[in-house]
This record gives C-alpha cells, structure tokens and sequence, in this order.
C-alpha cells in the first residue's frame, strides 16, 4: 500500500494572487492518485505538525520563533519570491511533520511508500532563511531525524531547481547523501549545484549534483541514475530514501525549461524506488511542479511507477543534451574510488 498524506492546513498557506505556488497544486497532485487508477491501493496517512524539538534539529530557536511571529502578525514577504499568511506557520509545521509521521507509520508496517502532498514546498529553505517559496525545509527534518536516530539516509532531488538549502544543510554531514538532478545555466534560480560541489571536509562525496543543460530529456536522467548515482547510492548504503519529488522538470513546466514527460517520471520514480534497502523505507515531498495538468500526469506516472503499476498518459523522452554532465560526473566519482 502507499501512504498518502495532505492536509487542510496547507491549503491554509496563502502565497497572495498570481503566485505559481498554489493551493490548487494540492488536489491537483492528488488527482494523479485517481488518474493513475491507484485508489484501492492507497491509503490516507494522518500528518502531524513538527514539534519545535524535531524543528530545532535544522532550524535554530530563534529562526523558528520569528517566523512563527511574522506568520502570526498576518504575514508578507519574507523572500522576493516569497510570502507568508497567517495560516502559513500551520501549514508549513504541517508539511514538515508529515515526513515524520509518514516514518513513523512505516516503521509501524503500514505501507511500502508514502506521499506527501504538501505546501510550503521545502527544498530551498536555508537553516536560518526562508528562500523561493520554502520556509521550514521538510525533507531536511525528516532527514535530519533519521540521522539523530543512527540512520544513513539519501535524499534524492528530482525538482527541476537545485534544492540548495538541503545541501548546505548536509555539506558537512556525512550520514546523508544528498543526490540532485536540476537545470543549470545562467539566470537559473538559484544558480548552486555546481557538479564539483561534492560536499564539505569529512562529508566529500555525500553531496552529488547533476546539473543539466535546459531540455534534457529523460534518457539522459536514466543513464545519470544507471551510471552515476546507482554506483555511489551502493556505495553509501541507505538505510532510508526520502525523495524532493518536484515535478517542475516537466516540459510543459512555465518556471524552468527542462524536457521531461510523465512517462519519464514513471521510469524515474522505479529507478529511485529500488535504491531504498527494503519495502517500508521510501518518502516523496512534493515540492514544484507548476502546471497542474503535468502535475497531476506526472504524479499519477510515478506514483503507479513505484506500486510497480503502468499508468503512462505520455511516453518516455529521448535525444535531448546532458551527455556530457554524466561523463563528467563520472570521472569526478571515480576520483573518490
Ligand atoms: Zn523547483
């Protein structure tokens, strides 16, 4: 069974009108379920918001207490991009205890995977910063809590943007291998993720980024998990994959420019699926993805990937560049043996 998680507090975010970031990207994504045809194989996960504890292990006191001041005040910019409401320090302790709770109904059995309809997304959220449209970092706590626990986990970045708050985040710390594939070339948000950005002194090597030219395709993705990721995933071991699934990879995405379909995503979602050691041991976020008819195909596609279903409403994508960043990267990791 796959867990599914969303919850009414974070449609309670308000980003104010026109913002891509959304609260219609939540049922949106979670029309993928009944797209994909995947309903009787589902079952609702109960989120839970973080505790200030489980928060502290990423943000400190002090960053979390301002934020909690400014939501309740009524909000505003925090970031050029970003902008709170008073509903928005709920919704983004909602979003980052669904990752807990989601591990903790796994541990208990209660289902092969879970996915996490949530908003505020994540990925680019600084310890002490909030950054385009992320406030708490969600996969970074549930990673970070892993961790505490002797836990050695992976944390894949599928987005379309360099999740560089999770990197910095574990730049230092090697009981997390941080994995991202991400449009790179100038102008493009945040412009971090440099490929030989490999991590910080006793961490080298637990940071590995992917950095694509605009309109890779999806050949080019699998032959990055085949040759380069696969290889340092068994090396390093997990014992837990948590995924910042961000679907704005898509081509028919209106923020980046990359060449993914939904059929792409389905054979990425089953490649990062088989690097969790066992079944009960595999989180998806949701972080971007901004056209919500690519939104809700490609969640249903990979989705049904990772419940060894087929639902592809668009075939897999081929013959774009990117080659030559995967024989790059190859060399690099052969340089750490
Ligand atoms: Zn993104």
């Amino acid at each position: 069974m796959l867990l599914v998680a969303t919850d009414q507090a974070c449609v309670q975010h308000d980003t104010g009108p026109g913002h891509p970031e959304r609260a219609r990207r939540l049922q949106a994504a979670l029309d993928g379920v009944t797209a994909a045809a995947l309903k009787d194989a589902v079952v609702a996960l109960e989120m839970r918001s973080a505790t200030l504890e489980e928060l502290a292990r990423v943000h400190p006191p002090e960053y979390l207490d301002a934020l909690q001041r400014f939501c309740a005040a009524g909000g505003g910019a925090v970031d050029p991009d970003t902008a709170v409401s008073e509903g928005s320090w709920r919704a983004a302790t909602h979003a980052a205890g669904a990752g807990l709770a989601a591990i903790e109904a796994l541990r208990r059995g209660e289902g092969e995977a879970a996915f996490l309809a949530v908003r505020p997304p994540g990925h680019h959220a600084l310890a002490a910063r909030p950054m385009g449209f992320c406030l708490l970092n969600n996969v970074a706590v549930a990673a970070a809590n892993l961790a505490a626990e002797g836990e050695r986990v992976l944390v894949l970045d599928w987005d379309a943007h360099h999740g560089n708050g999770t990197e910095a985040i574990f730049w230092d710390d090697p009981r997390v291998l941080y994995v991202s594939t991400h449009q790179h070339g100038r102008g493009v948000y945040p412009g971090t993720g440099a490929l030989d950005d490999v991590g910080g002194e006793g961490a080298r090597g637990t940071t590995l980024n992917l950095p694509f030219p605009a309109m890779t395709t999806g050949d080019t993705y699998l032959r990055a998990l085949d040759e380069v990721v696969a290889p340092a995933v068994e090396a390093f071991a997990p014992t837990w994959v948590l995924v910042s699934a961000g679907y704005d990879a898509h081509r028919a995405d209106p923020l980046t420019h990359m060449g993914l379909s939904a059929g792409d995503f389905a054979d990425i979602a089953r490649r990062v699926a088989a690097f969790a050691p066992q079944p009960g041991r595999l989180v998806l976020f949701l972080e971007g993805g901004y056209d919500l008819d690519a939104l809700t195909e490609s969640v249903g596609a990979s989705l049904a990937a990772i419940l060894e279903q087929s639902y592809r409403p668009e075939p897999a994508t081929s013959g774009g560049p990117g080659g030559s960043v995967i024989d790059a990267a190859r060399r690099l990791r052969d340089e750490f043996g």
